[in-house]
């Protein structure tokens, strides 16, 4: 047996796991200073139980908090701006997040911008004069992975797309991962997030940069993943806790994988449709993983193969179908969006970080698998 490649592997998230973890590690929060920001959208985090549980945890420590609970799914730039003016008025010592990837990403730009009063098109630039705040994650859907990852994926207003930034600095310090706060979510929610970590595992696996240590956390996450699909084809009442729970392992380990590898092209051809199409993003990259997976198969059968037994499929095409069945919608692109979007994604690195050449003609291929017209 060969190694892979030489590889630099980093994780410094402390990952806390299991059913009451906030109220069972609560003295971990108290490690992180005496103010403390939470980052949260609408509504989940309360809906969910999250903020209920870590609010006692900072009351029974003494630690002072105050809320900012106006993330937007997708969080624009102006949205992270008024987050970052918010950290600077309250001045905390960490932030805590709860939610889906909009507030665990929005919480990263915030805790650059908490102690760098800078423009947030300047989060791009990498280098900020200031360390960014410690972050406590809690995980709301099991999708982005967003707790152990370094990444903030951001939506440019005036750009018309979606652009990721990161740093070594943007890892969160604590991640709490408790499956009942998932118990909420919508059931296709529910659904669409699962694919995204899918998507992570599968675009970590078979990406020019994946090494040993990245593979084995993809494959011991699709592994896991492979055993909820039946639920998430069942319905509602199949996502018990147990099958929540490994979910949610399944999309950390998708994290990790991601942060060493990157994603592939699955994710940058995504982001237009959603900010075109408002197609979530884990429904995004699920319509695009069967074209993807029959672009992989011909540069490395061997990989896609594993990916098929992992997922119980027996071929690109099963596994495409079984995929597409998850999400009823379905957006019908023109040629010259498929072409305008296919020109998007051409330039960004995720391309290059993606198995074999991968030319105008595959991503036109990719698409038009769940997208064109009949
Ligand atoms: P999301 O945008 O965070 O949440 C989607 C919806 O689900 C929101 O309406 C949210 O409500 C609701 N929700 C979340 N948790 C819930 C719960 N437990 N119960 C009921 N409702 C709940 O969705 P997401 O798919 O997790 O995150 C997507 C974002 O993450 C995208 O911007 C994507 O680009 C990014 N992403 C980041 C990474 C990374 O490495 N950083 C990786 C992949 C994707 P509220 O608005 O009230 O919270
Ligand atoms: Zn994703």
């Amino acid at each position: 047996m060969q190694l892979q490649s030489s590889f630099s592997f980093f994780m410094p998230t402390r990952v806390l796991h299991g059913q009451n973890i906030i109220q069972d590690e609560q003295s971990r929060l108290g490690e992180m200073g005496t103010r403390c920001l939470i980052v949260t959208g609408a509504s989940s985090a309360k809906a969910s139980g999250a903020f209920q549980d870590l609010t006692s945890a900072l009351e029974n420590l003494g630690i002072r908090y105050e809320l900012f609970d106006q993330v937007e799914p997708n969080p624009s730039l102006e949205n992270v701006a008024q987050g970052g003016d918010a950290a600077r008025r309250f001045e905390p010592d960490f932030i805590a997040a709860i939610g889906g990837g909009s507030p665990l990403d929005a919480a990263k730009a915030i805790a650059v911008l908490a102690v760098n009063d800078i423009p947030p098109q300047q989060l791009y630039d990498g280098h900020f004069a200031n360390t960014p705040l410690p972050i406590a994650a809690v995980p709301t859907t099991a999708g982005t992975g967003s707790e152990v990852t370094p990444y903030s994926v951001l939506t440019i207003t005036d750009q018309e797309t979606k652009k990721g930034f990161g740093g070594p600095d943007l890892f969160p310090k604590l991640a709490f991962l408790d499956p009942r706060y998932c118990q909420s979510l919508p059931f296709q929610v529910s659904v669409d997030t699962a694919v995204d970590a899918l998507s992570h595992l599968v675009e970590g696996y078979l990406s020019a940069r994946a090494n040993d240590a990245s593979d084995m956390l993809a494959e011991r996450g699709m592994a896991l993943w492979g055993t909820c699909l039946p639920a998430l084809q069942i319905g509602e009442g199949a996502l018990d806790t147990a099958v929540r729970d490994r979910l949610l392992v399944a999309s950390a380990l998708g994290g990790m994988t991601i942060s060493h590898t990157g994603t592939a092209y699955v994710h940058s051809l995504g982001y237009p449709l959603t900010f075109y199409h408002d197609i979530p993003h884990g429904q995004a990259n699920g319509l695009l993983l069967p074209g993807f997976l029959r672009h992989a198969e011909s540069v490395n059968p061997d990989r896609v193969a594993a990916i098929l037994r992992h997922l119980d499929h027996r071929s690109t095409k099963s596994l495409g179908d079984t995929l597409a069945s998850l999400f009823p919608r379905r957006v019908q692109l023109s040629q010259d969006e498929l072409d305008s979007y296919v020109e998007k994604t051409l330039p960004t690195k995720n391309v290059t970080h993606s198995p074999g050449t991968v030319t105008r003609e595959v991503l036109i291929n990719t698409l038009a698998e769940n997208f064109s017209r009949p």
